[in-house]
């Protein structure tokens, strides 16, 4: 068996994914740029023989033997992706087409990290994967929700075209322990603003819903649509539907962490998604997966890991 191909492998998803993959006993290659990765996510599996890193960035073509590829590759907070949009469409456009050829070549399995940025600001609600979304095309977050969009169509049609086995994971907002913790996320910023008793920020009134999952059943989730036989089984909402306003959530986290933080409210960045929430029929019939973690729970695991991080760096 060839070696298992993990693309952003050194970011928050990618290197629970390879630990994961590890696990399970399979050879994995780890290839990051590290633009958001970070050497520590990955640290632990350094020295182990199943495990191997690429410094690689997948807008250049990558030749090695592999069955199966995980694309990760991609910034996904909103501030990462919008530091150099042109980068971030070019990842997601040649970046895509470079994996989708290695494919074609080695007769991989392709697994695109698509997300629920395909949906805009949606209509619908919950979201459905027969939605179309309703996207801003020239909108600041448009390198990043079109750029995903050509991805997923790229995969589509190799698939037709060549052949190809894809499989597309729409990721709905996922959070846990090694989200880089100045990435700018709701949740990563939350935590470490409660825990260094700073204001929480909060764009616009904080009325916005999301709907978080904890990183282990997504990776369950990505796991199982990888490995699912169906060529034709189509693009997959994996998330979490437990949905909540910004402001819940900051009131969430200051009373977990018990923290004497206030919340400030600042601007709400253009064209922000007013809701989002998955319906996550399809996986639970196709693949058997439903969430298993409450967001207390996920919390607290997130909070000491956050916990640890502010001491080790001195901020607490
Ligand atoms: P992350 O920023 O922590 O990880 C992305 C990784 O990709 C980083 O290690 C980064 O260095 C690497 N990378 C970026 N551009 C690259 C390039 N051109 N070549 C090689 N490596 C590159 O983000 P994450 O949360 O782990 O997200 C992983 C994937 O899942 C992304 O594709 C993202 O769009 C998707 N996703 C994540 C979420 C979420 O809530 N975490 C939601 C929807 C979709
Ligand atoms: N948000 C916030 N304060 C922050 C960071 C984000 O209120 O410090 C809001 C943001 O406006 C959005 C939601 O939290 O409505 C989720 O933002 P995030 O950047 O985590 O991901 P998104 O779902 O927007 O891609």
């Amino acid at each position: 068996m060839q070696p298992i191909l993990v693309t952003g492998g050194a970011g928050f998803l990618g290197s629970h994914l390879c630990d994961r993959l590890v696990e399970r006993g399979h050879d994995v290659i780890c290839v990051d740029n590290f633009f958001t990765g970070r050497k520590e996510n990955i640290a632990h599996l350094m020295g182990n023989p199943q495990f191997e890193v690429i410094r690689h960035d997948i807008v250049q073509p990558l030749t090695v033997e592999v069955s199966q590829i995980f694309n990760l590759a991609c910034p996904a907070s909103p501030v990462a992706y919008q530091y150099n949009p042109i980068k971030t469409i070019k990842t997601s456009s040649v970046g895509m087409v470079n994996m989708l050829g290695l494919a074609k070549r080695c007769r991989a399995r392709v697994l695109q990290a698509s997300t629920s940025e395909i949906y805009g600001d949606p209509k619908i609600h919950p979201q459905r994967e027969d939605d179309w979304g309703n996207v801003n095309p020239i909108g600041p977050r448009s390198c990043y929700d079109e750029g995903k969009r050509i991805a997923e169509s790229l995969c589509v049609n190799y698939s037709h075209a060549h052949g190809v086995e894809t499989r597309i994971i729409r990721i709905f907002n996922t959070y846990g322990p090694r989200m880089d913790p100045d990435d700018g996320r709701v949740i990563s910023n939350f935590i470490t603003q409660a825990l260094r008793g700073e204001p929480l920020t909060v764009y616009g009134d904080g009325s916005q819903t999301r709907s978080f999952c904890f990183v282990d059943d997504l990776i369950e989730g990505m796991l199982r649509l990888m490995a699912h036989p169906d060529n034709e089984i189509g693009p997959v909402n994996v998330g979490n539907p437990a949905e909540m306003t910004m402001l819940e959530l900051a009131e969430a986290i200051i009373g977990i962490i018990g923290s004497s933080s206030h919340v400030d409210f600042q601007p709400l960045p253009k064209d922000d998604p007013t809701r989002r929430c998955p319906d996550i029929s399809k996986a639970q019939a196709l693949l058997n997966w439903e969430p298993l973690v409450d967001l207390k729970t996920g919390l607290a695991k997130t909070i000491d890991y956050y916990r640890e991080e502010l001491r080790r760096a001195g901020q607490i």
